[in-house]
């Protein structure tokens, strides 16, 4: 639909749920690895609908690693759901995390970057907006409403507030790090496998 604008708070609540909503178990959707057996994205986890999953098996673009007892059934085939697949080509990752809302969280670890409350998230510009400071890795920090409130404006050294760690921005790796903290809310048991294979050994 051409001109349809959502106000930002709606689209903040967007990001957020498509990363749930997509993970409902109810939805059978399959989880789709690289062509080397790795996810083909952790944030949010790359998960197809049972539709899509099904369209790319009869397009020979993935195989099936593993399935759910679930049935798919016409006239002339049936089938069970796809839980796992994997692409037959390789799809080289990206280097860099995207500036996106969830992922400055994911690098801030859900925490108010100023007083580590972890409720009622929001974002502050370290260098205030109206003093030059850019929506930018560098410059954006996870931050509670009242912490928010109270900096205002202000530069750091004016509010006597400053951020516990440098904003920077992460690597690919940093978010994973961080996202084994916060898993999705649901996981099918044959997804394990492929998620927390490379989990650091701890000595
Ligand atoms: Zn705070």
């Amino acid at each position: 639909m051409e001109g349809l604008h959502y106000p930002e708070r709606l689209v903040e609540l967007k990001e957020v749920v498509s990363l749930t909503v997509a993970v409902m178990p109810s939805g059978l959707p399959a989880l789709v690895l690289n062509a080397d057996y790795r996810p083909l994205s952790y944030y949010p986890l790359s998960l197809w609908s049972w539709q899509d999953a099904i369209k790319a098996v009869f397009l020979d673009r993935v195989n099936i690693i593993a399935t759910y007892d679930t049935e798919v059934s016409s006239p002339s085939f049936s089938m069970k759901l796809p839980s796992v697949i994997c692409l037959k080509t390789y799809v080289k990752p990206q280097a860099y995390p995207a500036f996106t809302r969830f992922n400055v969280f994911l690098r801030d670890r859900f925490a108010c970057q100023y007083c580590g409350e972890r409720h009622e998230l929001t974002f502050d510009h370290v260098i205030p907006r109206c003093k030059g400071g850019q929506t930018e890795w560098e410059n954006i920090v996870a931050a509670c409403a009242k912490c928010n409130f109270h900096k205002g404006s202000k530069m750091p050294a004016e509010a006597k507030m400053w951020p516990k760690y440098k904003p920077v921005m992460p690597t690919v790796q940093e978010l994973h790090k961080n996202g084994r903290l916060f898993p999705p809310n649901y996981m099918h048991e044959s997804w394990l496998d492929y998620l927390y294979w490379d989990v650091e050994l701890l000595p």
